[in-house]
């Protein structure tokens, strides 16, 4: 198997596509958005494991570059009292740190390595259908062209168009909760960068975090109904910043300041997750990223996971002799991790879990897999044998 199509140029597609050029594999990218990818300007953590398949990718300078380093977090009560104050993830080494980068940046920095290195990236090729035949699979674009390749990696994030074909009828769950997005230079904290703030709120979670040049990146997670299609496609800024305020008002932490301080916009979502046990492949087509196993936010994980998706993908198709085992052996490392994020995530999100940072752990910590994973990211590791171990 050497050709190889990837639908979606987010950081799963992204990611993959630099895994697979790196494993020697033709491959070449689809990505729907004429310009970089499609994002609504909010900021993500990456996590230990994300920043270290980064290494493995040879990508982590790329990232590096961008956003601020979170070595440790801070948990706050409903009274602003600090219940912990913990080191994230592998702090020590500058690489593996915990980064807050905004969304869009981390995704035009991956895409813009991705093609330093060569690889083939179609902007505004927009995925309409695929036929999966016995000897290629043909995916059909919008504006009417046709590619082939031996395998096809649907990395279109949450509303796939490739899960339709691999997994018919599986849809976004709603999570339980909106989760709401600002930036503000003029929040009333005085605190350092280095870490991240999670605000334990009476009906709001609620993290903030400063940048070097003292720009205060923050969000909220309400629970309850979801914000309706109608609300996200034309959204009300100075509603939600209104609504939000009331209900961190509630508490005596600095949320209600920092969300007020906001008035150059504030962005929206609803947090969702892919059901478990949602199939990934199907003839010459497999999912990845958000498409196979997107998670609630709670957990800071979704695009980590991606990136060890990434590495993982090419791992198994460098290290067994035939696609079919290539696809089963990435689904036996990755489907007990992802799907524990998931539910992990979303009893979280729902409310049914308490959140890892208040028992003083960080957000990744324990997860199936997790004893192997040092050696199925390791690229110089053969996939089989650091499956297999039994440490
Ligand atoms: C509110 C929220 C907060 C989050 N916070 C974090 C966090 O702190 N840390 C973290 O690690 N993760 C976080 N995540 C998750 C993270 O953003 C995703 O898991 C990650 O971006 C992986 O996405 P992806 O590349 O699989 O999908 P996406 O980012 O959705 O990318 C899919 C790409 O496919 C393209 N596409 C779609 N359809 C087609 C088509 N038909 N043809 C061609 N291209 C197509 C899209 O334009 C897009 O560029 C958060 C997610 C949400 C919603």
């Amino acid at each position: 198997m050497t050709r190889i199509l990837v639908i979606g140029g987010g950081i799963a597609g992204t990611a993959t596509a630099l895994a697979l050029h790196k494993a020697g594999l033709d491959v070449a990218v689809h990505e729907a958005h004429p310009d970089t990818a499609e994002d609504i300007g909010a900021f993500l953590t990456l996590a230990s494991n994300g920043m270290r398949a980064l290494v493995q990718l040879d990508a982590s300078d790329t990232v590096t570059a961008l956003g601020f380093p979170l070595p440790s977090m801070r948990v706050l009560d409903d009274q602003g009292g600090e219940v912990a104050h913990v080191p994230l993830g592998e702090a020590d080494d500058a690489r593996l740190r915990y980064r807050c980068i905004r969304r869009g940046e981390l995704n035009a920095a991956l895409q813009a390595e991705a093609i330093r290195r060569g690889i083939r990236m179609t902007h505004g090729s927009r995925l309409l259908s695929i036929e999966d035949g016995p000897d290629q699979v043909a995916a059909r674009f919008a504006d009417g062209s046709v590619a082939t390749a031996d395998l096809l990696v649907g990395a279109d994030g949450l509303n796939s168009t490739v899960r339709r074909s691999v997994a018919p009828g599986t849809e976004p769950v709603y999570a339980g909760q909106s989760v709401f997005y600002g930036y503000t230079r003029s929040a009333p904290v005085t605190e350092d960068t280095g870490h991240i703030t999670m605000v334990r709120g009476s009906r709001v979670a609620f993290g903030y975090a400063v940048s070097p040049d003292r720009e205060t990146y923050w969000f909220a997670r309400v629970a309850g109904q979801a914000l309706t299609a109608a609300e996200l496609a034309d959204p009300a800024p100075a509603h939600w910043r209104e609504r939000l305020v009331a209900s961190l008002r509630q508490d005596t932490t600095p949320a209600a300041a920092i969300v007020a301080a906001s008035t150059d916009g504030i962005m929206a979502t609803n947090a969702t997750e892919i059901p478990p046990g949602t199939p990934w492949r199907s003839g010459r087509m497999l999912l990845v990223g958000d498409a196979a196993h997107a998670a609630s936010p709670a957990t800071g994980q979704g695009a980590s996971m991606a990136l060890e998706d990434a590495v993982i993908l090419a791992k198994s198709l460098r290290d067994t002799p035939d696609p079919e085992s290539a696809l089963a052996l990435y689904e036996s490392c990755r489907r007990p991790r992802v799907e524990h994020n998931i539910t992990v995530s979303g009893q979280m999100s729902r409310g049914t879990r308490t959140p890892p940072a208040r028992t003083g752990r960080a957000p990744s910590a324990a997860r199936p897999g997790d004893d192997k994973l040092l050696g199925q990211l390791d690229w110089n590791v053969d996939l089989r044998t650091a499956s297999s171990s039994t440490d």
